[in-house]
């Protein structure tokens, strides 16, 4: 172990940290080459304690969730990945629920389900953590994480002088900057912690109805038991993504083991031992595509990561 792992293992104890961690293991892609340190801390004060040390050392770091929305590169992570996973409390105070940044987005939506509060139902197919999805400002069926949050928890870094420190920050929903798939996570360097959301009393079987028929439609339109990152483009104004793909003959479009899935044209698919460069390939190949056909050039909603 050098210098770096051993601090890193004294912050955060044995069990939370791994040197050479695939990340193949921790995406919802099956892809992704070596972190270098992977850590999962357990709580706000440890991964605060974490951040400290490594940009008192200048280390690269990355935040990630459930890793669902990630395209990891082959030659992996170079730096520390700290995975939230482990940080994964839910609580009530009545209608609010309070919910840890690695919450998992399904656990959550039948957890309110359960108390009779509605309002996360679009949320249960969603293979995301809360933290990933606040960041994303996920959504399906008309519902959208900006929707239902009240308030988050948020590490804010700040410069002084050369050193930098951290501050625990709350932040309400319209300092979100929240729009399309977007948030205020994604242009500052902001840790998510946890937020609260503000559900609505209703029925519990009509709430668990509701997801039911939810995942059923998910089900029929989406591969489901391949990997994949979901929908790999954002949804161009005024068209349906999976369509245009669709219409230019995509469907089945395959480089290596990735391949546009035959079932939604917005996906694509890890067919076995695709790699991050197959996926990349056949992302260039229908954006060029759509480019020539329709003069639409197609933007990611997956995001990149890694060494290339
Ligand atoms: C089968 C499938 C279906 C999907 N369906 C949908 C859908 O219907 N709607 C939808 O919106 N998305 C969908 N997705 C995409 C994905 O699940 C969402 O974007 C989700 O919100 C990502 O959460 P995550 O925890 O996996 O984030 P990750 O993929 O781990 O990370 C995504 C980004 O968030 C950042 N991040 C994560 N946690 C934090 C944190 N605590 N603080 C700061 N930054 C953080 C990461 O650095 C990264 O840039 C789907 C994906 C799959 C595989």
């Amino acid at each position: 172990m050098n210098a770096i792992e051993k601090d890193l293992l004294n912050i955060v104890g044995i069990g939370n940290l791994l040197i050479n961690e695939q990340m193949s293991c921790h995406t919802t892609f099956k892809i992704g080459g070596p972190a270098d340190i992977f850590i999962t801390p357990t709580g706000y004060r440890m991964l605060g304690k974490v951040f400290q040390y490594v940009s008192e050392h200048h280390l690269p770091h990355l935040v990630i969730g459930k890793g669902s929305n990630l395209i990891v590169s082959d030659k992996g992570i170079r730096g520390i990945v700290i995975s939230t996973y482990r940080m994964n409390r839910i609580s009530y105070q009545g209608n609010l629920v309070k919910a840890d940044s690695g919450v998992d987005l399904g656990k959550l939506s039948l957890s309110t389900a359960k108390r009779g509060l509605s309002g996360m139902e679009f949320a249960s197919g969603i293979p995301g953590s809360v933290g990933g999805a606040v960041f994303m400002n996920a959504g399906a069926y008309e519902g959208e994480i900006s929707q239902v949050l009240k308030q988050s928890l948020i590490l804010i870094p700040d410069s002084d002088g050369g050193k930098t420190k951290f501050r625990f920050v709350h932040l309400n929903n319209s300092e979100h900057d929240f729009s399309y798939r977007h948030s205020i996570l994604q242009d500052k360097s902001y840790i998510h912690l946890n937020s609260v959301f503000e559900l609505t009393p209703g029925s519990k079987s009509k709430i668990e109805q509701k997801i039911d028929e939810l995942t059923k439609t998910r089900h029929s339109k989406q591969p489901w038991g391949l990997p994949s990152a979901g929908s790999v483009f954002k949804r161009p104004e005024g068209y349906y993504t999976g369509k245009l793909i669709q219409d230019c003959g995509l469907k089945g479009f395959r480089i290596g083991d990735a391949a546009v899935s035959e079932k939604h044209c917005g996906f694509i698919v890890n067919l076995g031992k695709a790699t991050a460069g197959d996926v990349k390939a056949v992302i260039i190949h229908v954006q060029k595509t759509l480019l020539d056909r329709y003069g639409v050039l197609l933007q990611t909603e997956v995001r990149f990561i890694g060494e290339e």
